[in-house]
């Protein structure tokens, strides 16, 4: 066993609060990992609440994990001491379902087994990135581009795969007008990626004060949804709509901006289920899809595309003592665009 600490929620909605506790020793096949910076995914605030039912407490939340292999068990081929490497959301799998084995892990048939809030193989907790050291499997682990900062790159092993993925499967590229729902931490990625991609990228935002920083990250266009009218006056417009957004919100007005045959991509995951009128869908032959973060291979190949394009995160770096702090103003989206934990300030 390997003791370590970290910041836990230990009832649903309680604040969180340093915690001791044990990770497995290092295996054959594992890596021991130090923690250097681990991002704050609005995933967490929804799990460290039990908004979405079925958490496990205490919780050691995060899964944007960034640090330095520090030991390496005896058969571990692909990494070595020293190397920068990253864990996104998930650290196992079943390895042999249909899924898994075209690199979907994260639609593993058996379950994959989350990073945080999971029971891994042999039936213990899993416990996240909040935290000093984490020991995953080699087959788990990402390697962190050189070119890229750790704290701009945490938040790119939930946030920039959750927004890659999806635009990659459905093909947005040049020509193409994206609408992206929501300029928060996965929101700010997705307008990266789109413009890296070559899609024309328009920002829908509760917030004005974001209009400037959308342009800066990419997006052509910015359109504040509180204004009346600001969305029925882009009606029809998009090939693809990213919605990003956290709460409950009106799905049917952002399928209205679709054209024919326009997909509109769900990843926010709002904790209520909300409704959809046939007519959004049928009028236009739109369709309405889902997407969930992506596997290790793609999560690999995302981190080369985003050295490639130099898009990291853009990230506020706290201490652990603003923890609390950081997920009230996550709530409010006073955010530029990611708060990522210095592990460090531990001590
Ligand atoms: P975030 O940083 O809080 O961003 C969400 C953004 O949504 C906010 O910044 C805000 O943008 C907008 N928003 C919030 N409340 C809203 C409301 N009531 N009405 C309209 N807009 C609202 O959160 P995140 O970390 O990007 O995560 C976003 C969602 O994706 C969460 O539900 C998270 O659990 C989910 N998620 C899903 C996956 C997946 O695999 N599918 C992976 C990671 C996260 P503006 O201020 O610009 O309006
Ligand atoms: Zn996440
Ligand atoms: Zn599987």
């Amino acid at each position: 066993m390997l003791h370590t600490k970290g910041y836990a929620a230990m009832s649903a909605g309680a604040a969180l609060e340093p915690f001791s506790f044990n990770r497995r020793a290092v295996g054959p096949h594992d890596v021991l990992i130090q923690i250097q910076y681990c991002g704050i995914c609005h995933s967490d605030i929804h799990q460290a609440r039990d908004e979405w039912g079925g958490s496990f407490f205490p919780m050691v939340p995060g899964h944007e994990i960034v640090g330095t292999a520090i030991q390496i068990g005896g058969e571990v081929k692909k990494f070595k001491q020293g190397d920068r490497v990253g864990v996104g959301c998930f650290v196992d799998s079943c390895r042999r379902c249909g899924a898994c084995q075209v690199g979907l892990e994260q639609y593993c048939e058996a379950g994959m087994i989350l990073t945080y809030n999971g029971l891994d193989k042999q039936g213990a907790p899993t416990y996240g990135g909040y935290s000093k050291q984490i020991v995953v499997d080699e087959n788990y682990l990402l390697r962190v581009p050189s070119s890229l900062s750790l704290e701009g790159t945490a938040p790119l092993l939930c946030a920039g795969i959750t927004t890659y993925s999806p635009l990659k499967h459905w093909g947005v590229g040049k020509g193409h007008r994206l609408g992206v729902v929501g300029l928060g931490g996965l929101g700010h990625m997705a307008v990266k990626i789109g413009w890296a991609l070559g899609a024309e990228v328009t920002v829908f935002s509760r917030s004005e004060r974001k209009r400037q920083d959308a342009y800066r990250l990419g997006a052509v266009d910015f359109v504040s949804t509180e204004k009346d009218g600001a969305l029925s006056e882009q009606s029809g417009k998009f090939d693809f709509v990213i919605d990003t957004v956290s709460a409950s919100h009106d799905y049917n007005a952002y399928l209205d901006l679709l054209t024919r045959d326009g997909t509109m991509i769900l990843v926010g995951a709002p904790s209520e289920p909300l409704p959809v009128a046939a007519f959004h869908l049928v009028l236009k032959r739109r369709r309405m899809v889902g997407s969930l973060i992506g596997g290790i291979s793609e999560t690999q190949e995302m981190l080369e595309f985003c050295a490639k394009h130099q898009i990291p995160s853009d990230v506020e770096v706290i201490p652990f003592q603003q923890v609390n702090e950081a997920y009230e103003r996550i709530l409010k989206g006073d955010v530029r665009f990611r708060f990522v934990i210095d592990v460090e300030s531990l001590g």
